[in-house]
C-alpha cells in the first residue's frame, strides 16, 4: 500500500495528502478486452461475473483539469456492472473507443481493461487546475453523470447532452478500485452520519429515483398519488418507497418473497404484493401476453388501495410492460428507466391512448437532482438500503448475486476502508435517524 493511501486510511490532515506522492497505478476491478466473446453462446443467466470480473493493478494516467483523484474508501455493485460483467447488451468497450476519439483527454479511456463502478465514497488526493469548489482532503461522495459541459445541449437538463454518458460504465477508471478518477462536476458532500459502505451505496440508485418520481423531469408524485413500485426491496426500488413516502404518496411495493415483505413493511410501505406468491402469468407463451392476469393485478391493486395506481414505477422491461400499462389509472403515468427482462417491449396500446396514459421514459439524473437527492440522505430522510458488504477482491460473487437476484437493497463494497463502521463523524444525527432505521436491510438480510 503507498503512503498516501496509508495516510487516507489513518485521516491525514490535507496537508499531509498534499505532500505525499501520487501513485502511478491503483489496483481495480476491471474487464478485458480480449475476454468479450468468452460468453458467445451462453445463456445470459450462465454468463458469469466472477470469470470475467478481474481485480489487479492498473496504470493511472493524468487528471485532466476538471477532474480530481479520489481515494476510495467504499463502492457499491449496481446492475450496469453486471451489464459490463457479462458483456451485454453490448461489450463496454466500444463506449470507451468512442469517447477516445472526442479529444487528447478522452484517449486516456480507450484501453484494453476496464475498469467499473458508478458509485464510490472516498477522499480527494489531488484537484486539477481547473477545480474550483473541492480541495484535498475533502470528504465526498460521487454521482455517475459524466457530461460534456461544451455541448449545448447539456444545458438546460444535462441529461439531454448528446454525449452524456453514465461513469464507470461508458467511461473508465471507475469507483471499484483504491484510486479513482472523478469530474468536479460529480462530487457531492459525504453524508456525516453514515459509514463509508453506507454513504457508497446511494449515488446512481437514489439519484435515478428521484429523478423519476420527484423531479419534473420524470413523474412527480403530490399528496395522495397511488404509486405501483416493481422491485420494491432492489436498489432503485427501495429509494423510490421512499420518494414516494416522502412526498405524501402511497407506494404499493412489488416483491418475491415474504422477507421481502416484511422489510418493505419496515421501511413504512403498508401494502405490498408477493409476486411470486401471486403467481401471476402476465405471459402465457413467449409471445403471447395474458389480459385476464394483468387485469388479476389490478384487483390486486385497488383491493389494497382502493384505486388505479397514478404513476407506475417501470424497469423489469418486457415481463411486466404490458401490466404496468394495464393497471396504470386513466391519464396516468408509467415511468421506466431500464428493462432488466427484455428491452423489445409489448403492450396494448389500445389502454394507452384510449385511457390516455402517458410513458415517460427517463435515465439516471442531472447534477442538481443528484445533488437534492444527496441532500435528502444527509438530512437522514432517505435512508441507505445496505444490505450486504463484500471486499473489493469479492467484487465478482457481489455481482453474481446481484446477476442472480440474490440480494436485497443494494450491495457495498469495501475499497480502501479496512472494515466496516468507520468514516462517520456527526453520532448525534445519526441517532436522531436510528440505528434500527438505518440497518432495516442488513437486519433483513
Ligand atoms: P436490482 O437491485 O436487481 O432490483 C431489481 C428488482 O426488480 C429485483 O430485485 C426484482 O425484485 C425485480 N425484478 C427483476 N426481474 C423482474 C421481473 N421479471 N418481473 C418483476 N420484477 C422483477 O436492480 P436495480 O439496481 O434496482 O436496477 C433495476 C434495473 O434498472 C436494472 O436493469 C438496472 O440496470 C436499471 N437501472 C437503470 C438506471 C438508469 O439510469 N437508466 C439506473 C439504475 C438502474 P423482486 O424479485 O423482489 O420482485
Amino acid at each position: 500500500m503507498s503512503e498516501i493511501l496509508d495516510a487516507v486510511r489513518a485521516g491525514a490532515t490535507a496537508d499531509v495528502l498534499a505532500s505525499l506522492p501520487m501513485p502511478t497505478s491503483t489496483r481495480a476491478v476491471f474487464v478485458r478486452r480480449q475476454d468479450a466473446d468468452m460468453f458467445a453462446g451462453v445463456a445470459s443467466e450462465d454468463k458469469d461475473p466472477r470469470k470475467s470480473l478481474h481485480v489487479g493493478e492498473v496504470a493511472l494516467p493524468e487528471i485532466a483539469p476538471d477532474e480530481v483523484y479520489l481515494a476510495v474508501m467504499a463502492s457499491s455493485i449496481n446492475f450496469n456492472t453486471v451489464w459490463t460483467s457479462i458483456f451485454e447488451p453490448l461489450p463496454t468497450f466500444g463506449f470507451l473507443d468512442r469517447l477516445g476519439k472526442e479529444s487528447v483527454w478522452g484517449q486516456r479511456h480507450a484501453q484494453d481493461f476496464h475498469v467499473v463502478g458508478s458509485d464510490a465514497s472516498g477522499v480527494i488526493l489531488r484537484v486539477g487546475s481547473a477545480v474550483r469548489n473541492w480541495k484535498i482532503g475533502d470528504v465526498v461522495t460521487v454521482h455517475c453523470n459524466y457530461l460534456d459541459d461544451q455541448d449545448p445541449s447539456s444545458h438546460d437538463d444535462s441529461m439531454m447532452g448528446s454525449n452524456q454518458r453514465i461513469w464507470g460504465f461508458e467511461t473508465n477508471f471507475g469507483g471499484l478500485a483504491d484510486i479513482s478518477i472523478v469530474k468536479a462536476n460529480q462530487l457531492m458532500p459525504k453524508p456525516t452520519h453514515l459509514s463509508w459502505e453506507e454513504a457508497a451505496v446511494n449515488g446512481l440508485c437514489n439519484s435515478t429515483s428521484y429523478r423519476m418520481l420527484v423531479s419534473a423531469n420524470g413523474a412527480p408524485v403530490t399528496q395522495g398519488d397511488k404509486v405501483l413500485i416493481w422491485g420494491a426491496s432492489g436498489g432503485i426500488g427501495s429509494y423510490a418507497v421512499q420518494h414516494v413516502l416522502n412526498s405524501g404518496g402511497t407506494p404499493i411495493g412489488v416483491v418475491s418473497s415474504p422477507e421481502k415483505a416484511a422489510m418493505l413493511r419496515e421501511l413504512g410501505c403498508e401494502h405490498v404484493i408477493d409476486r411470486k406468491e401471486k403467481n401471476y402469468q402476465f405471459w402465457s407463451d413467449p409471445h403471447t401476453q395474458n389480459e385476464a392476469e394483468w387485469r388479476r393485478l389490478g384487483k390486486d391493486i385497488r383491493g389494497l388501495v382502493g384505486a388505479d395506481p397514478d404513476i407506475v414505477f417501470e424497469h423489469p422491461g418486457r415481463s411486466t410492460m404490458g401490466a404496468s400499462v394495464f393497471v396504470t389509472k386513466r391519464g396516468g403515468t408509467i415511468v421506466t428507466c431500464a428493462a432488466t427482462s427484455g428491452y423489445m417491449i409489448e403492450y396494448d396500446n389500445r389502454h394507452l391512448w384510449m385511457k390516455l396514459k402517458t410513458i415517460k421514459g427517463s435515465h439516471f439524473a442531472n447534477y442538481r437532482e443528484s445533488w437534492d437527492a444527496n441532500a435528502r440522505i444527509c438530512e437522514g430522510l432517505v435512508v441507505p438500503p445496505l444490505s450486504a458488504v463484500f471486499p473489493l477482491e469479492g467484487t465478482g460473487e457481489a455481482a453474481f448475486e446481484v446477476h442472480h437476484n440474490r440480494h436485497e437493497g443494494k450491495i457495498g463494497v469495501l475499497c480502501l476502508a479496512e472494515s466496516e463502521g468507520l468514516g462517520i463523524t456527526d453520532h448525534a444525527l445519526r441517532e436522531r435517524v436510528g440505528e434500527d432505521r438505518l440497518t432495516i436491510f442488513r437486519r433483513h438480510a
